[in-house]
């Protein structure tokens, strides 16, 4: 891309805001320009997510030139600054120039110091391509290259992959989750340095490695954990990839390890499908429950392999086991609850076969749970299509006909819990029943009775039934 044709671009994309801003901070004589991220996405034509800006100014200098600000990291440097649009405010991340200092267990930088030197603030950034600058009357401050990575797909170190890495570790998973985000590869040199020193991801928290984790998980191309398999670096986050890598299967539905398939199977989901049944917010929740799970599904596998007279792999007991290994795996990783318990659902109910039955079906969503479905059909297809395709056209007819029992109970609104039932236990205490446990029971019986027939959710016939006798 030439210089003028980036310069055009960038200045259609930055928001009036952004603009505003800066030209506020010039007024009281600093420097400031949008870095980052933001620049990075505007030269690959994407929406960035937000607009940082860097400044020579200094937080209390810019505390004093905008109204309204939050002290985000004040000791970073860094100053929120809101800029209200109607009722709403906006915020936008105003950071000093700093150097960072040593960084303290390769986690936080132990002291920055401000600098009135833009080179020095861009020289302390990861990858050329994060280390560009912009301000309409400057233009593209490219110091280190980051336009032609950008260009030729590149991740490269700013400067020495081994001493940037050894300043903050996790900039060595961020190397491979840009790589995955941004359909690009890794520079030799920058890899070279990865494999050297994946041992010091240990020092990060688990807290920071999570989030990596999600965001390659979330990019279009998830099997790249790959690269931090073969880099060494998952061995001291997720050290049961260490077997399940080189553990065969052994059996003629399988033509990779199990590994290999768990990896597989996260680019098989069918993410258009799931676009159509859920929305923005719950979309990308979906998207996270089900790509966490088809990473782990089978993570149990390798420790539960047995193998027959006929020389076939057998995996018993793997998808219950799977369950208690990924709570250990998302809590070690501090996964909120919710997360780790729709993957632990999922993955315990993965190899589950629903009979194409209404009756079975109704009775699978209470048992399992309603919150497993239709998720658990998603993780089913992207598990069989991960597989050899030894009968594999019969296996994906099963899951399309437990889809179209599924859809069914759903259309016609069938009772499949307590809350769907036609009688509650205020009914049962209306129509004379203490409060207590045999009421609790007698809704069991009638859930039971609705859930084999749901023409028998009739709050006058389960009345009658249940409630007519001595109560
Ligand atoms: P995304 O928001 O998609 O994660 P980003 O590049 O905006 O990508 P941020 O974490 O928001 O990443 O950081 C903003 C900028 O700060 C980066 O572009 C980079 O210049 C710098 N940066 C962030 N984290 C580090 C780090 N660990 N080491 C060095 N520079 C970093
Ligand atoms: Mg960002």
């Amino acid at each position: 891309m030439t210089q003028t044709r980036v310069e055009e671009q960038l200045n259609k994309a930055l928001p009036e805001d952004a603009i505003s801003i800066m030209e506020q901070i010039n007024a009281a004589g600093y420097e400031a320009f949008v870095v980052g991220g933001c620049v990075r996405d505007v030269l690959l034509g994407k929406a960035p997510s937000d607009w940082d800006i860097t400044t020579s100014a200094k937080p209390q200098e810019i505390k004093k030139i905008f109204r309204h600000t939050i002290d985000t990291g004040i000791q970073h440097g860094t100053v929120t600054v809101l800029k209200k649009h109607g009722e709403k405010y906006t915020g936008y991340e105003v950071t000093t120039y700093r150097i960072d200092g040593e960084y303290e267990d390769a986690r936080h930088p132990k002291e920055v110091t401000f600098t009135g030197d833009l080179s020095k603030d861009l020289e302390r950034r990861d990858f050329t391509i994060n280390a560009m600058a912009y301000h309409p009357k400057s233009g593209l401050i490219d110091l280190f290259g980051g336009c032609e990575d950008l260009d030729a797909s590149l991740i490269r170190c700013v400067g020495d992959p081994m001493e940037r890495f050894g300043e903050d570790a996790l900039r060595m998973m961020r190397a491979i989750r840009f790589a995955a985000q941004l359909d690009a590869t890794i520079d030799p040199v920058t890899m070279e340095a990865i494999r050297v020193l994946a041992p010091t991801i240990a020092k990060v928290s688990a807290e920071r490695i999570q989030t990596e984790l999600v965001k390659l998980m979330m990019s279009d191309r998830p099997a790249d954990f790959i690269l931090f398999y073969q880099s060494g670096l998952s061995k001291y986050f997720l050290p049961e990839y260490e077997d399940a890598m080189v553990t065969e299967q052994d059996n003629p539905h399988h033509c990779y390890t199990v590994g290999e398939h768990m990896l597989h199977a996260t680019m098989k989901l069918n993410l258009e499908a799931l676009a159509r049944e859920y929305q923005g917010e719950e979309f990308l929740k979906a998207k996270r429950y089900l790509r966490l799970t088809m990473l782990l599904h089978d993570i149990a596998k390798p420790r539960n392999k047995t193998i027959d007279e006929a020389g076939i792999g057998h995996f018993k007991g793997h998808p219950q086991d799977g369950k208690n290994m990924v709570r250990d795996i998302l809590q070690r990783l501090k996964f909120d609850n919710e997360t780790i318990h729709m993957v632990m659902g999922l993955t315990q109910y993965h190899d589950r076969e629903i009979l194409s039955e209404d009756k079975a079906m109704r009775r699978a969503i209470h048992q399992l749970g309603e919150q497993y479905f239709p998720l658990i059909f998603y993780v089913k297809e992207a598990d069989v299509l991960a597989q050899s395709d030894y009968r594999r056209q019969e296996k994906l007819d099963f899951i399309k006909g437990e889809r179209e029992i599924y859809q069914l109970v759903r259309q016609e609104a069938q009772c499949v819990n307590l809350k769907d039932l036609a009688v509650n236990g205020a009914d049962l205490i209306t129509a004379g029943m203490k409060p207590g446990k045999l009421l609790g029971e007698v809704l069991q019986n009638m859930l039971q009775e609705v859930l084999d027939d749901p023409k028998k959710n009739d709050k006058e016939y389960l009345l009658k039934k249940y409630c007519s006798k001595d109560i």
